[in-house]
């Protein structure tokens, strides 16, 4: 069984999810409830260049 830590918003369950930042548990009741919890990554990614889209041109 996966243990996963408690919904920091509503208290629920939450479930891991990988995202472009990395892993992360986000609630069960997603989109209701928005909690999430970083799980701490070992890639931890920092993106830098977080305009630079719309800068460039
Ligand atoms: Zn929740």
């Amino acid at each position: 069984m996966e243990e996963t830590p408690p919904c920091p918003e509503c208290g629920g369950r939450t479930r891991l999810r990988k995202g472009d930042y990395g892993s992360f548990y986000s609630c069960r009741r997603y989109p209701d409830c928005k909690g999430r919890v970083d799980a701490g990554g070992k890639k931890k990614r920092r993106q830098r260049g977080k305009g630079k889209a719309a800068a460039k041109r």
